[in-house]
């Protein structure tokens, strides 16, 4: 991806840096060939060359770029699972995909982590927008997604031929897992995503408190994976689930809705991150039922809901990292509406603007692997950032609003935003 030549100096804001500190009114930020030269209080910048471009943030907030930790741009107004199958052909989904990364880059969400394809496409999709073909976040691809057979993704009786093959490789046994995983290394897949639980989607067949995958199965795809080096995540909702998961070596898990006490001190442990992904549950009880959702799948997501904003609340006063990804590509949970999980997690889950950000921004790259180079506006750093038209602090939802945004920028070059 190209970055931008040259020094520019963006002044004349309220600097939120994604370390979690304290923000810096009247901040200068300074950029030297696409990275982050110098962040901080104006009075300590250094001398710009007389040629510098000037973005002035008008009394705004200056922000690491978002990111968008749990997505998929595969996914696209799925209602039930057979359109995560056969609503669409491959390459209508590809061209689907890359509207919806384009979409997240202009909602401010300059990386995100899929969360899981159709076809393989995320992998493709990565390659397309680091060469500047087509517009889209940073991305970390995930590959077609392993379940254990009659698991989540596969609860539909055998009459209606619905073999989940563009999403799902369904496995049966260890040797199984190990099989998809090297199937998904071959295909340049970088994480590794998993269904060991159940979800309330599905209550009849495969409720959220039930187990889709044996822990040995999760074993098999973790150490084949390490083998790669390729990461592994998985839809984490039983309790024993995720017991299952921590103890099989997982990086990440996606969810985490129903932990104890005992599940905590192994994520703890390993300081594995999760990403809860909640406000997909609000949306699914306020929305769902206009779509057909059946009322037992809605109490399902009330009490999804309430575990998982319990589960978010308990990790991160413990010092767990939580990431902010929101499942994003349903019917009820459209593309574009990215920024209302952090809205979400302020208004309803009780974390503080400031925290919401540093999930959103620092530790969304630290599950991508790239910590070291986005998620912070610290010197060195690539400048991947957000400059919003008011006080995010004081009103977070103002992210939600892209009409707010001045830029949108990836390695200093304003993508999106009134000032592109
Ligand atoms: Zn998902």
């Amino acid at each position: 991806m190209k970055t931008s030549q040259g020094v520019t100096r963006i002044t004349n804001g309220r600097l939120i840096d994604g370390t979690g500190a304290a923000p810096i009114g009247n901040a200068v930020v300074i950029l030297k060939d696409g990275k982050i030269l110098y962040a901080g209080a104006a009075a300590g910048a250094p001398i710009v060359p007389s040629d510098a471009t000037h973005v002035d943030a008008r009394g705004g907030t200056i922000l690491p770029g978002l990111v968008e930790a749990h997505f998929h741009p595969t996914y696209f107004n799925v209602a039930e699972l057979a359109d995560l199958d056969v609503k669409y052909p491959v390459e209508f989904v590809t061209i689907l995909a890359s509207v919806n990364a384009k979409l997240a880059l202009e909602c401010g969400y300059t990386a995100a982590r899929s969360g899981g394809s159709l076809h393989n496409i995320d992998v493709w999709l990565k390659k397309a927008i680091e060469e500047d073909l087509i517009p889209g976040p940073r991305l970390a691809a995930s590959g077609r997604e392993i379940c254990g057979a009659g698991g989540l993704m596969d609860w539909n009786p055998e009459h209606m031929k619905l073999g989940m093959e563009g999403l799902i490789l369904l496995i049966n046994g260890p040797e199984e897992g190990r099989k998809a995983v090297r199937k998904l290394v071959k295909d340049g897949a970088e994480w590794i995503k998993t269904y060991p639980t159940g979800d309330a989607a599905a209550p009849d067949s495969a409720d959220h408190h039930t187990l889709c995958m044996t822990f040995e199965e999760m074993a098999a795809v973790v150490s084949e994976a390490h083998n790669f080096r390729r990461k592994v995540t998985g839809h984490c909702r039983a309790n024993q689930g995720i017991k299952n998961a921590l103890r099989a070596g997982f990086d990440c898990l996606e969810h985490g809705t129903f932990m104890d006490s005992e599940a905590l001190d192994l994520l703890l442990t390993r300081d594995v991150p999760v990403v809860p992904a909640l406000y997909f549950e609000l949306a699914s009880i306020e929305r769902g039922p206009g779509f057909g959702m059946p009322q037992a799948v809605v109490d399902g997501h009330k009490e999804t809901l309430e575990g998982g904003a319990e589960s978010a609340r308990m990790i991160l006063k413990a010092g767990g990292r939580l990431g902010m990804g929101g499942d994003y590509g349903f019917a009820w949970n459209p593309h574009g509406d990215y920024a209302k999980e952090l809205t979400f997690f302020v208004n309803y889950v009780g974390l503080t603007p400031l925290e919401v950000l540093t999930c959103a921004t620092k530790t969304g790259a630290e599950i991508m692997g790239r910590g070291h180079e986005i998620g912070t506006v610290e010197p060195g750093k690539l400048a991947d950032l957000l400059i919003v038209d008011g006080d995010v602090l004081a009103d977070i939802s103002l992210l939600e609003d892209r009409s707010r945004f001045l830029a949108v920028m990836q390695g200093g070059v304003i993508k999106a935003g009134r000032l592109a």
